[in-house]
């Protein structure tokens, strides 16, 4: 069959396939602990339920206007006043299939075929094979080795004439790194010298532990939104746990937003009403369940920081924010796939390889879900790679064996 050949090259996303390992695996009967998925355990927010079931018992579920309900804006609106003392208009907000949509579609609308993007590892997944999707080129910036935060030197030297945007990802998936407000002022500034977009993916922006902030890019400009380099990407997906609303949405200079709703218009028409309702309720509702959330990560978070501790071998950055820890495992094999591999047969667990997010050696764990979990899960990978554990172990009933990789 004769397929696209950008299509074709178009990596899977390797979540998903772990995922759907695990998934089998687990329908075979075996205990695995998923430490793959990036998705916070609790029930959608009870603002979110009555707003979206309020909307379905109407039966008026219609197509909305491309760029989001009204409603739906406004309440974006207040959200990017209270929490980045900005005053939009509804022309510069436009609601997406989630945050993975806004991204796709600011790529889609901001660059021409070889236009250079610049993306700073260790990097979300998805922003390379979506930069090439849209013809463009990922330009990695990698951190001096053993941190998580770029040197802004190393970020300038890749500007280049093709360069069309930086994007900025703090608190960072999958390191939890938060990059300081020096960097992010210095990329701000650099951002509006050459004229390119700064695409700030704040996706995490609240999940931030002890006290520390991520500072927000639009804290340094004088500019005005419309004369503004600085893209906004933020969703409720992970603020809220509501990865299946699909809701997200993009602050931009309106003649950006005009663009992309004409790409969202032909591609997918609209956001469901039903799951613009949810998000709308989630951001007008009680704000309490962000931070039950970010207080039930933070002590996660903890746990791993604990467990690692008697972990010979392995190294952490501690995570800042978000829900995810890179751990270095150099010690025991810089070929992150293998070591995924080998830690999915031998004990059961679900990583993600560093080589994912451009930082091979490494896996990242996901502390989103039950402490039980990430205490089990992190034991297991402890004996899997501890020469001196005992050769055998039980889980449930199965007896493992370890063997080296
Ligand atoms: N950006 C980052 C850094 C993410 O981790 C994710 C989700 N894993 C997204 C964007 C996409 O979010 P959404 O589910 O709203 O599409």
């Amino acid at each position: 069959m004769r397929l696209s050949k950008l299509a074709s090259d178009i990596a899977e996303s390797p979540t998903l396939a772990l995922n759907e390992e695990a998934r089998i695996l687990r329908e075979r009967g075996e205990a695995v602990i998923n430490l793959g998925i990036g998705e916070p355990k609790n029930k959608t927010p009870i603002a979110a339920i009555l707003a979206s079931g309020a909307k379905l018992t109407s039966g008026e579920v219609k197509y909305t206007p491309p760029d989001g309900l009204p409603s739906m804006k406004k309440a974006v609106i207040r959200y990017t006043e209270e929490n980045y003392n900005r005053l939009i208009a509804p022309e510069n907000v436009l609601i997406t299939n989630g945050a993975k949509q806004s991204l796709y579609n600011i790529f889609y609308s901001i660059l021409n075929p070889q236009d250079e993007v610049i993306v700073i590892a260790p990097y979300w997944v998805s922003y390379p094979e979506m930069i090439k999707m849209c013809l463009g080129i990922p330009v990695i910036v990698t951190p001096e080795d053993g941190t998580f935060t770029p040197r802004f030197e190393d970020i300038e030297r890749a500007v280049t004439s093709s360069t069309r945007a930086i994007i900025v990802n703090s608190p960072n998936n999958p390191s939890g790194a938060i990059y300081p407000p020096e960097l992010i002022e210095k990329i701000v500034e650099l951002c509006e010298r050459k004229g390119i977009f700064m695409i700030c993916d704040d996706i995490y922006h609240k999940l931030t532990f002890d006290r520390n902030v991520a500072p927000p890019a639009y804290s340094f400009t004088k500019n005005d939104i419309e004369n503004s380099h600085i893209l906004v990407v933020n969703g409720v997906a992970k603020l809220y746990g509501m990865t299946g609303f699909r809701v997200g949405w993009v602050v931009a200079p309106r003649v950006l937003i005009k663009v992309m709703t004409n790409v969202l218009a032909q591609t997918t028409s609209c956001v469901s009403p039903v799951a613009q309702a949810a998000a709308e309720g989630a951001l007008n509702g009680l704000q309490s369940v962000v931070e039950a959330l970010r207080l039930h990560i933070q002590n996660n978070r903890d746990v791993v920081l604990q467990e690692l501790k008697t972990f010979n071998g392995a190294r952490l950055i501690e995570p800042k924010g978000t829900f995810y820890a890179l751990i270095d495992l150099r010690a025991f094999n810089g070929n992150s796939i293998e070591l995924s591999k080998f830690l999915l047969k031998k004990a059961l667990v679900v990583t993600v390889p560093g080589k994912e997010f451009g930082m091979d050696g490494h896996i990242r764990i996901s502390f989103a879900g039950s402490v039980k979990d990430i205490t089990e899960g992190i034991a297991r990978i402890k004996w899997a790679l501890d020469l001196t554990s005992p050769n055998e172990i039980y889980i449930g009933d199965k007896k493992m064996i370890r063997d080296w990789m």
